[in-house]
């Protein structure tokens, strides 16, 4: 099946009380990955491409890759997302390239560094909403501001001094008309998260049942969600790694969040320690080999275990085909007719 919207799987993890991953990927190998433990897990796929990740891989070749995975394991639903779009035009351009979901993040001016004013985000966010809907396309925003930074995006804070308001999250909800919202409650980019286990004090689950409260009807996204756990970390530091101590967001936390409107979860920093203690660990143990396969099949699978579990987690393992994909130009006229396609 072609790609498919990204806010129709909301809709349906909406119904069935579940969250969906949302994992990033540069290359082959991590596409491979996704695509088989989804296979594995009966799971409806985000792959999820930063603007750093569109530039590795030339735009084109990402592209293809995800025709050829939706060619390879064509009973998979699948979205191709755009992580944190810092303009409208960067939006414009994935969406012309066969994106079918886009982040508009107006929560930082189009340097990806500098918070931005609630008008500036509402106007950019509204601007990006009516030309994806048009096609179909789904819109996330971000209200808040992120800490941490990722692929030279977000504004360095510490996770803690933007959190997003309720109030001003129902506002910008009501003026932008977007599908998805990325909050801010104290989680951040990266690998070094927290240097503690996570309490109240750092993780605002409070804020995030308060969000849900005010806006039943939104999909919340949590970004920066990467567990860390101690296993990939040691992996690393055994096979001669230097990862300080660190903390991400605990499973059930996530799925705490998922029973109180979270249906988006963002993971990346996980995958990426499982593949390099993978590498790491050949390179150790046999120093003569120099097939690049031999170390990045090890890798690829290391991966796709860590998804795996993820999507075991999160409750989209199993609803592979409780639905049958809405076109893009169905999803397009239905924007149209009551702004609500899954009303239609
Ligand atoms: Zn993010």
């Amino acid at each position: 099946m072609p790609l498919v919207s990204m806010r129709q799987l909301l809709d349906e993890a909406a119904r069935g009380g579940y969250g969906v991953g949302a994992f990033n990927v540069n290359n082959m190998e991590q596409i491979q990955a996704i695509m088989e433990a989804a296979r594995e897990t009966k799971s409806p796929v985000i792959v999820q491409a930063s603007r750093g990740a569109r530039s590795y891989s030339q735009d084109r070749f990402l592209y293809h890759l995800m025709l050829a995975a939706t060619e390879l394991y064509p009973e998979i639903p699948t979205v191709l997302h755009l992580d944190h779009g810092n303009s409208v035009d960067t939006c414009k351009s994935a969406i012309a390239m066969g994106f079918t979901s886009v982040m508009m993040d107006g929560s930082l001016m189009p340097d990806g560094k500098t918070p931005s004013t609630f008008e500036y985000n509402v106007s950019a966010t509204r601007e990006v909403v009516e030309l994806a809907h048009a096609k179909g396309v789904t819109v996330e925003g971000e209200i808040g501001c992120l800490g941490g930074i990722e692929d030279g995006h977000g504004a360095g804070l510490d996770g803690l001094s933007h959190l997003t308001d309720p109030d001003q999250a129902v506002e910008f909800v009501k003026q932008t008309g977007l599908d998805a919202l990325a909050i801010a409650i104290g989680t951040s980019h990266g690998a070094y998260k927290f240097t503690k286990k996570p309490t109240g004090e750092t993780l605002k689950m409070g804020r995030l049942i308060e969000i849900h409260k005010k806006l039943p009807g939104t999909h919340l996204v949590m970004h920066g969600s990467s567990s860390v756990p101690k296993e990939l970390q040691d992996i690393i530091n055994q096979y001669g790694g230097k990862l300080k101590p660190t903390w991400g967001v605990p499973v059930e936390e996530i799925q705490l969040g998922i029973k109180n409107g979270v249906r988006k979860i963002n993971v990346d920093t996980d995958n990426r320690l499982a593949i390099t203690g993978a590498i790491r660990k050949v390179f150790f143990e046999k120093p003569e080999e120099f097939d690049p396969r031999s170390y990045m099949k090890p890798a690829r699978e290391a991966m796709k275990k860590v998804v795996a579990l993820r999507m075991t987690q999160f409750g989209q393992a199993g609803h592979i085909s409780d639905y049958s994909p809405i076109p893009l130009e169905e999803m397009a006229r239905r924007y149209q007719g009551n702004g609500n396609p899954a009303a239609a």
